[in-house]
């Protein structure tokens, strides 16, 4: 121990060797190949780690960062042992000279400990020929996503004209129809009066039933036409749930007097909507839910809304007649229904109605159901919603 302090003590002390020049039989040009020679390496030593630095200063986002800077004490102190066994000639500091030997050598295994190391990690990197390849691979996948983009936005493009032709077409086929409708039905009208005293039971019994008919085909034009009118001069607003139902409720009277429903509503939010195509699908669900009852069991129906965090859900449930899985989607599909105009009034319409609207809020609309038990229709309504007509989106509250 006491040598080591006296060691420190006298780290630069020079007084127990003569310096190198006259320790041995130097010849001058063998001492100044050696010296010359030592700071030759010094100055390289010294040079390369600032260039390191430099490198290092100059270049963001390096891997192995601590390798390079492990890397130039490395090689600063092994030009410093180059440069200190040069000076010794004339000032022979053999303990300091000892000292820089023992940091490098701590410094050069530190370095090959963190080599291995960090060995399977460089040889992950990649060379710049393999990041070439992958960067035209990156830029192949990338070519063809964006075809496979242009190919389906062109095609959904065309799905939507041809969409919007197919409404229009419906649109003016039924206004077409509407007239001819009209006329038969009056026509058929003024045959039952003036015909009223002549007419057999039975031929009587022709007429009425061709005026049902034609009073049913009227319904289906006026559905179609309704349909295709969905979401024309719209406008986004902010609605009251809970004033809409009100207010459904008030054109329901008489129908939830007649079946004794009972309807509970939980207290429904404001939402940005279309509020005249939002009523229509709040009372196509409300009506069916009413209509679609079990015979003899008082229809009660529950309204819930559950604030998800982009949305709103709704929930209109019954404990009707319910429907079978197998019929889920086909009831959203214009026109289908599943039960004879003799066991429930209707058109097939109203769902189709409803799936239209949701659509057009950017939303979703489904339907949970146990067969006589009952139905549960759910569906949402995005909190933000993207306008139509101007493209831009609204939050919804
Ligand atoms: P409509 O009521 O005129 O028949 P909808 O499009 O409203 O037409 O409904 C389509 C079909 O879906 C109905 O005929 C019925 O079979 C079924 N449906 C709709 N709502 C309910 C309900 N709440 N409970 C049971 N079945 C239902």
């Amino acid at each position: 121990m006491d040598q080591v302090i006296d060691f420190f003590i006298r780290l630069l002390g020079t007084e127990s060797w003569p310096p190198r020049w006259h320790c041995g039989a130097w010849t001058d040009f063998h001492g100044w190949l050696y010296i010359i020679s030592d700071l030759g390496i010094w100055g390289a030593y010294f040079i390369i780690p600032l260039l390191i630095f430099n490198f290092l200063s100059k270049k963001e986002g390096l891997p192995l960062l601590r390798v390079f800077w492990l890397f130039i004490a490395f090689i600063l102190f092994c030009g410093l042992t180059h440069f200190i066994d040069a000076i010794i000639f004339w000032w022979p500091a053999y303990r300091l000279s000892a000292l820089i030997r023992f940091v490098t050598a701590m410094i050069s295994w530190a370095t090959v400990f963190m080599l291995i190391k960090i060995l399977p990690e460089a040889l992950k990197l990649k060379t710049s020929a393999e990041f070439e390849a992958e960067l035209l691979r990156r830029e192949k996948i990338e070519k063809e996503f964006l075809e496979a983009q242009a190919l389906i936005v062109n095609n959904s493009k065309q799905l939507e004209l041809k969409n919007k032709e197919l409404e229009q077409f419906a649109f003016i086929a039924s206004h077409d129809l509407q007239e001819p409708v009209r006329t038969v039905t009056s026509l058929m009208k003024i045959l039952q009066e003036e015909t009223k005293e002549t007419l057999t039971d039975e031929a009587s019994q022709y007429v009425d039933l061709a005026l049902q008919t034609t009073e049913r085909m009227k319904n289906l034009i006026n559905g179609l036409l309704d349909y295709g009118r969905i979401g024309k001069d719209r406008a986004l607003s902010n609605v009251d749930c809970d004033e809409l139902i009100k207010s459904v409720f008030e054109d329901l009277q008489v129908k939830i007097k007649e079946t004794n429903a009972r309807i509970e509503a939980e207290k429904l939010p404001e939402i940005l909507a279309y509020p005249t195509e939002l009523r229509l699908l709040f009372q196509n669900l409300i009506v069916n839910a009413i209509k679609f009852m079990n015979p003899g069991v008082q229809p009660k129906i529950s309204i819930k809304a559950v604030n998800r965090i982009d949305e709103w859900e709704f929930k209109i449930s019954d404990n009707g007649i319910g429907i079978e899985d197998r019929f889920k989607d086909k009831i959203f599909i214009i026109f289908q229904r599943l039960h004879s105009k003799k066991a429930f009034e209707g058109t097939g319409i109203g769902l189709a109605h409803c799936k239209k609207i949701i659509e057009l809020h950017g939303g979703r609309i489904w339907v949970e159901s146990i067969p006589n038990e009952g139905s549960t229709f759910f569906f949402s309504i995005p909190k933000l919603i993207a306008n139509g007509n101007s493209n831009q989106l609204h939050p919804a509250h």
